[in-house]
C-alpha cells in the first residue's frame, strides 16, 4: 500500500472508531483486544528498535567530540519547546480559569495514583540508571537503556577498527527493525479503529462521555487551545528552522494518528522514525533525536500538566501567587521529563506539580474520568514535539564521512 493509501486508510479508521464507537457504545469494548494486540505488536518492536537505532545513530556520528554538540542542541530544544509549552499553558488557563465555580469538589485520592505520592524529582533523576539493564529491558523503561546505548556506543567509537563487527551488526539489526515497522504500518488502519471504538466503548459511550465532559468542559478546552497554540507554534519553528515545509506534517501523520490512537509516545516511536526517515530526515537524526524525544521530550504533556494544576487550584479555590506559578512552570517540566511514554503517565507525574505548590492530591479526582480523553490529545503533540525536533536537529549534525 502507498504512504498516501496508508495515510487514508488510518484516518478511515480513526473516524470509523469514533462513529463505531459513538453508535455502539459498550458493546464495542468487545473489540478491544484488537486494539490491544496491535498496541502490543508496536510495543514488542520498541527495545530492539531503540537499542540498535541509538547505539548505530550515536556511532555514525564518527567521532564522539561531535555528540557534545549534536546533543546539546538536542537538550537545548527539548528545554526551550517544552518551557514554551508550559508558559502557553499557564497563560491560556489564567486568561479562562476553567476553575472558577466548580462546585464538586472531590475528596478522595483516586486509586490510579494511591501509594504513588511519593515519587519526587530525586526517582526522576534515579530512574537514568538502572542496576540491572535486563529487568529494565523487560520492564520497557527506556530512559535507563538510553543512557546505555549513549555510553556504550560512545566506547564503541574509541576502539578503532575492532568496533567493525559490532557497527555493522547493530546496522543490520536497526536496519532489519525498520523493514519491520513498514510491515506492522499496514496494520495501523484497523488496529487504531479497534483502539478508538474500544476506548469509547470501555469508557461507556457517547452519551456517557458526553456527561463527563459536560462537567469539566471548560478545563478540556482550555487544554485543547492550549495545545492547539502550542502544534502551530512547533509548526512555525519547523519551516523557520529545518529545510522541511507543511508536507512534513502529512509525512508524519500516520504518526500522529497512531499517537493519537495509541496514547503512548513510546509505541509510537517505530512510526514516528519510519515516517521521519520517509520524509527525508538525516538518518542519523532520527536515530539519535526519535528515541530520547519519545522518553523525555512531552511538551503536550508538560503544558496539560500546569493547566491541570492551576485548574485544581482554581477549584479548591487555593489562589497561586506568581512564584507559585514559577514553581508550576519548572516543576511541570521536569515532571514531563520524568513521565514515561505509556497512556496517563502524566496523571501520575502531576503529583510532584501539586505537592510542590501545597494543593491536595484529591484534586486529581476532579480530572480523571476526562484524562484517557485528553491524553490522547497531549501524546499526539508529544510526538509532533519530536517530529519537528528531528527534522531541525538535522542541521547540526557534523558533515557525513564516507
Ligand atoms: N501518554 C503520554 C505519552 O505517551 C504521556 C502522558 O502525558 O500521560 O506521551
Amino acid at each position: 500500500m502507498s504512504e498516501n493509501k496508508l495515510v487514508i486508510a488510518i484516518l478511515i479508521g480513526a473516524i470509523a472508531g469514533i462513529i463505531c464507537g459513538a453508535l455502539f457504545g459498550p458493546a464495542m469494548s468487545s473489540i478491544a483486544w484488537i486494539g490491544d494486540l496491535f498496541l502490543d505488536t508496536l510495543k514488542m518492536m520498541i527495545i530492539p528498535l531503540i537499542v540498535a537505532a541509538v547505539i548505530s545513530g550515536v556511532a555514525s556520528l564518527g567521532d564522539i567530540r561531535k555528540l557534545g554538540k549534536v546533543g546539546g542542541m538536542t537538550l537545548l530544544y527539548y528545554a526551550s519547546t517544552t518551557a514554551v509549552a508550559v508558559f502557553t499553558g499557564l497563560i491560556v488557563v489564567n486568561v479562562i480559569q476553567p476553575g472558577e465555580g466548580i462546585e464538586q469538589l472531590s475528596e478522595q485520592i483516586p486509586d490510579m495514583i494511591s501509594g504513588k505520592q511519593d515519587i519526587g524529582l530525586v526517582e526522576i533523576v534515579k530512574s537514568l540508571i538502572s542496576p540491572n539493564i535486563v529487568a529494565a529491558a523487560a520492564d520497557t523503561q527506556l530512559l535507563p537503556i538510553i543512557v546505555f546505548c549513549l555510553l556504550f556506543a560512545a566506547a564503541l567509537t574509541t576502539i578503532g577498527e575492532k568496533n567493525k563487527t559490532l557497527l555493522s551488526f547493530f546496522d543490520g539489526l536497526n536496519e532489519t527493525m525498520m523493514k519491520l515497522v513498514i510491515w506492522i504500518m499496514m496494520l495501523a488502519p484497523v488496529g487504531i479503529f479497534a483502539l478508538i471504538a474500544g476506548q469509547i466503548g470501555r469508557a461507556g459511550g457517547i452519551e456517557a462521555i458526553k456527561n463527563e465532559l459536560a462537567s469539566v468542559g471548560s478545563y478540556c478546552l482550555t487544554v485543547l487551545l492550549g495545545l492547539g497554540i502550542h502544534s502551530i507554534l512547533l509548526f512555525i519553528l519547523l519551516v523557520s528552522f529545518s529545510r522541511f515545509g507543511k508536507d512534513y506534517l502529512i509525512q508524519l501523520s500516520r504518526a500522529l494518528m497512531t499517537a493519537f490512537g495509541t496514547a503512548s509516545s513510546s509505541a509510537t516511536l517505530p512510526l514516528t522514525m519510519e515516517c521521519a526517515i520517509e520524509a527525508g530526515v538525516d538518518k542519523r537524526s532520527v536515530k539519535f533525536v526519535a528515541p530520547l524525544g519519545a522518553t523525555v521530550n512531552m511538551d503536550g504533556t508538560a503544558l496539560y500538566e500546569a493547566v491541570a494544576v492551576m485548574f485544581i487550584a482554581q477549584a479548591y479555590n487555593i489562589p497561586l501567587s506568581i512564584t507559585a506559578q514559577i514553581v508550576v512552570f519548572i516543576t511541570a517540566t521536569l515532571a514531563a521529563i520524568g513521565a514515561a511514554g505509556i497512556p496517563q503517565a502524566g496523571l501520575v507525574t502531576m503529583l510532584i506539580v501539586l505537592d510542590a505548590v501545597g494543593l491536595p492530591a484529591e484534586g486529581i479526582g476532579l480530572i480523571l474520568a476526562v484524562d484517557w480523553f485528553l491524553d490522547r490529545f497531549r501524546t499526539t503533540v508529544n510526538v509532533w514535539g519530536d517530529s519537528v525536533g528531528i527534522a531541525i536537529i538535522e542541521g547540526f549534525l557534523p558533515e557525513k564521512t564516507g
